[in-house]
């Protein structure tokens, strides 16, 4: 049996080791120190313009506090794409709210602004207007930027980026992960760079940074007494766990090239099969290719791919059943053009880890060319 392609592996470059040891050196064994706040800076560094990260403990919490930031609670409505994986929207529960589910446009897969639109007037005709947006930058490629947030502002609602998927991906030459009211990233162990479980919550100034942190490390007063006045969260990023994160940000803009180069790899071998077509990037738009997907004409092809690719030691995925769907979520309102539906049935995911060998991408296109003869 060949050895085992995984769908999106930790690729390590050998200098995380290195922050980790100096940690144990100097004990900072701690969710504070050093790794953390050098990761930190990392992170602002890389994102530019006004960018202050938090680091957390996960995607997850950063989407929690900035919930909690906005101020969306009880009975608040909160919109969100349902074409995402299940974390982007389960935090709008934690805080008591409702989340609207908007399908998907089919030129970047993400929240179809017209839905979105349409939703809003239609809220706000029900006398519920929406707390905030969650826009969703899905494997890497960024949501329609100047409408997603051109509507916003014309309705005057908060945008939660959830760029989970997207460090190094760009709209306009402007890097995703700034577009935000609040941006939220994730380096859990399958994304393109990880620090095994993790994650950040980017403010826009300083004093949303610091509000975070606050909240983060159980909401305690200044002075020794351990007073509280505000429910607080222990989310803050460990700074071991921070020393993964420094190491990996000297290779992200390598792991970004890997995984364009594992596209276009992807691109040329299969894009003259009729059968097959490719989310590809409109102009102005840069994805880190973090997943690269493909879509097959029907599902029958999509699930017989799939488990020949399985058979051969293979791991694919199809893309992120909607929200809508779900039975936890199926009763929640939803503005449908089914979009999102057919990109699930007909969407494959196939490895596209940064550590993949020009050999294993061979493996697997070779399969999917004989399944078409
Ligand atoms: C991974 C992911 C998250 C959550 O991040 P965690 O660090 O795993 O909590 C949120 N949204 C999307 C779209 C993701 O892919």
């Amino acid at each position: 049996m060949n050895s085992k392609i995984y769908l999106s592996a930790p690729h390590m470059s050998g200098y995380e080791q290195e922050f980790i040891n100096e940690a144990f050196k100097t004990n900072w064994v701690a969710p504070v120190g050093p790794n953390v706040n050098g990761f930190e800076s990392d992170l602002e560094n890389y994102l530019k313009s006004s960018s202050y990260a938090t680091a957390l403990s996960s995607g997850t919490a950063a989407i929690h506090l900035a919930l909690v930031l906005l101020d969306v609670g009880k009975n608040d409505e909160v919109i969100c794409q349902t074409k995402t994986f299940v974390a982007s929207v389960n935090p709008v529960n934690y805080v008591g709210a409702k989340p609207i589910f908007i399908d998907s446009e089919t030129e970047t897969w993400n929240m179809c602004p017209d839905l979105l639109e349409k939703a809003l007037q239609d809220r706000i005709k029900q006398g519920k207007k929406p707390k905030a947006i969650i826009a969703i930058n899905l494997y890497g490629m960024p949501y329609n930027v100047k409408r997603i947030h051109t509507i916003a502002k014309d309705y005057n609602i908060p945008v939660i980026e959830d760029s989970a998927e997207a460090l190094g991906s760009s709209y306009n030459n402007q890097p995703c992960g700034t577009f935000g009211d609040y941006s939220v990233l994730s380096f859990n162990g399958n994304k393109i760079i990880t620090t095994s479980g993790g994650g950040a919550l980017i403010s826009r100034d300083q004093t949303n940074k610091e509000k975070a942190i606050f909240l983060a490390t159980q909401a305690k007063e200044s002075g020794l007494d351990y007073s509280h006045k505000t429910i607080g969260y222990n989310y803050r990023m460990s700074n071991i766990i921070a020393g993964i994160g420094r190491g990996q940000m000297k290779v992200l803009n390598k792991r970004i090239s890997a995984r364009r180069k594992i596209y276009n790899y992807y691109y040329q071998q299969l894009k003259h099969i009729n059968s097959i077509s490719f989310l590809q990037e409109p102009e102005d738009y840069f994805s880190n290719r973090w997943l690269s997907c493909i879509l097959l004409e029907t599902e029958t092809m999509r699930n017989d791919i799939m488990n020949i690719l399985n058979e051969n030691n293979i791991e694919s995925r199809p893309s992120w059943k909607p929200m809508h769907l779900q039975e936890i979520y199926n009763n929640h309102p939803s503005y449908i053009n089914g979009v999102s539906e057919e990109l699930y049935k007909k969407g494959l995911c196939l490895p596209s880890g940064s550590g993949l060998t020009e050999t294993d991408l061979e493996r697997i296109t070779s399969i999917i060319k004989s399944y078409f003869g």
